[in-house]
């Protein structure tokens, strides 16, 4: 399973990761508990193997991995500006990112103040724009794309689900467990049928897998 250095040297790989971040006023927003390991783990591994790696993050308290370029956006249309600007020249994307599916529909630029009547208030929201779906639309012949899916129920059904309707070919099952942890399980599906379980690993080693598995030709 292990693929030689070689198979990823040169290569452009993108990736997405962190949660996005959308701002409700100038102090306050609404996010998810991602913590950007995964994505993080698999641009430091891309570029140890030779490969030239684009990661575009959310706000995450990592290190930028030697070796790799990174743009930092807050929200999720921030991001999805950034990729589709990389997206043509790469030849595999990970959208690793927690990407909030929705966004409040009005940001205040002022702090919001609490009522003193103590009754309660409505939080209206708008959708985001799916990325991953734009990237499927837009994908070229023989680029990889690969997703994520973190479910809280029947994980797997979904996770096919979401490689068919998003134009992946590749997408990455984890259980809730793996959300901010520094530890993950996954079970990895190909387009073409395949699938793969992988233990309970730490990120760094689940990246140098699913690397050696998705980038196997
Ligand atoms: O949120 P969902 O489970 O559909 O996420 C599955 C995949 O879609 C992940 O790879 C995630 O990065 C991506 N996604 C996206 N844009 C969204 C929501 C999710 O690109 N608005």
């Amino acid at each position: 399973m292990k693929r030689p250095r070689s198979a990823l040297k040169k290569l452009r790989i993108l990736i997405s990761a962190g949660p996005t971040q959308e701002p409700l006023d100038p102090v306050r927003s609404l996010t998810s508990g991602s913590s950007g390991r995964m994505g993080f783990a698999l641009a430091k591994r891309a570029a140890e193997c030779g490969a030239r790696v684009i990661l575009v993050s959310g706000p995450a308290s990592l290190p930028t991995p030697r070796g790799v370029r990174r743009i930092d956006v807050v929200t999720a249309r921030e991001m999805k500006a950034a990729l589709l600007k990389h997206a043509s020249s790469a030849d595999i994307i990970f959208m690793t990112a927690a990407v909030l599916d929705w966004r409040p529909r009005h940001t205040s630029t002022e702090k919001l103040k609490r009522s003193r009547n103590g009754q309660w208030w409505q939080l209206s929201l708008v959708e985001n724009p799916d990325i991953l779906r734009a990237l499927g639309r837009h994908k070229r012949p023989q680029q990889i794309l690969v997703g994520f899916a973190l479910e809280t129920t029947n994980l797997l059904q979904r996770a096919r689900k979401k490689l068919e309707q998003k134009n992946c070919d590749w997408i990455v099952a984890n259980d809730i467990t793996a959300l901010g942890a520094s530890l993950a399980k996954a079970v990895l599906l190909s387009q073409d049928g395949r699938r793969y379980h992988l233990p309970k690993l730490a990120k760094d080693q689940l990246a140098s897998k699913i690397l050696s598995l998705v980038s196997h030709r």
